[in-house]
């Protein structure tokens, strides 16, 4: 339930990225979500690197920018991307965010790719329900394997409709940026005190809980990303913490679901 994120891994020196996902790999966190964007390519290559010798053990995620998302455009990022990756299949290949390239020409694309064996799955990242809707409808029951989407404890928005749909659909739902991409509830808050004493009756950190908090439903999964390996290695022992109902709901207390928004947030 608890993988690797690894945007703006390219800003954190190779050998210590590299190091990182390797740690997480250890520790059983063993989905890694990367993309073509990320570091221009740069972050693919060192996801490629770290995975060497150890392909078969990796849940590999990576994405297609919309731009990339035609026809023939979504084939060749794949390929590009394999060839970063050092591998000769994706497990899951995800369009970014919404294209404007008609998506029958996507998801035709992406059914060529899993005919040809170079990915296992795919699915969509910042799709709201509505674009689920579309999608399902020209995909089809079982052609969707996931939505990437934003959610931390600050930001529920995806609880209102895309997780139900999620949940409704067997799709899993992968939450993006759970730590708020460093935007973490401040310590004096009142979720940062929430998290606080929770941490401290399970003797967790703060971080931890807010990862067992997301993970609470079990179609979602969270993929946090860590460049230092004691951040990694936090983030795999939060996969082991069971919040007690109450402490649950003290938690949808503290960070209050608010009204659906009008467009899915995505930062
Ligand atoms: P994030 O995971 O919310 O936060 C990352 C930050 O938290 C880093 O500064 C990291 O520090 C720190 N951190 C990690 N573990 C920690 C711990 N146990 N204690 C304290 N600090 C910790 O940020 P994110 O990168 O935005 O999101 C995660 C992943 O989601 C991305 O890397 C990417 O793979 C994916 N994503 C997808 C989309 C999309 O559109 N589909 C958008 C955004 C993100 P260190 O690195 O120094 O350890």
């Amino acid at each position: 339930m608890i993988g690797q994120g690894t945007w703006n891994m390219e800003r954190d020196g190779r050998a210590e990225a590299v190091r990182a996902i390797r740690a997480g790999l250890d520790a059983g966190m063993t989905l890694v979500d990367t993309a073509e964007m990320y570091g221009a390519g740069a972050v693919e290559e060192i996801v490629g690197e770290a995975i060497t010798g150890r392909r078969d053990e990796v849940f590999l995620v990576t994405k297609v920018l919309p731009e990339n998302a035609s026809r023939r455009g979504a084939v060749t990022a794949c390929e590009e991307s394999l060839r970063r990756l050092r591998t000769d299949q994706i497990d899951l290949y995800l369009l970014h965010w919404p294209s404007a390239h008609p998506l029958d020409d996507t998801i035709i694309a992406f059914e060529e790719l899993k005919q040809r064996g170079l990915i296992r799955w795919w699915g969509l990242s910042n799709f709201d329900a509505e674009a689920l809707d579309r999608a399902r409808a020209l995909a089809g029951p079982r052609g969707i394997a996931a939505d990437q989407v934003l959610y931390h404890p600050q930001q529920r928005a995806i609880e209102h409709e895309v997780l139900p749909w999620c949940d409704r659909h067997e799709v899993a739902l992968m939450a993006y940026s759970p730590f708020g991409s460093g935007d973490f509830p401040l310590p004096g808050s009142r979720g940062g005190k929430v998290l606080a004493a929770i941490a401290k009756t399970h003797g967790k950190t703060v971080h931890q809980i807010a990862l067992a908090f997301l993970i609470r439903k079990p179609i979602v999964f969270a993929i946090p990303k860590a460049a230092t390996v004691a951040h990694v290695a936090e983030n795999a022992a939060a996969a082991e913490i069971v919040l007690t109902v109450v402490e649950i709901k003290r938690l949808e207390a503290a960070f209050p679901l608010g009204h659906p928004p009008p467009v899915l947030p995505t930062l």
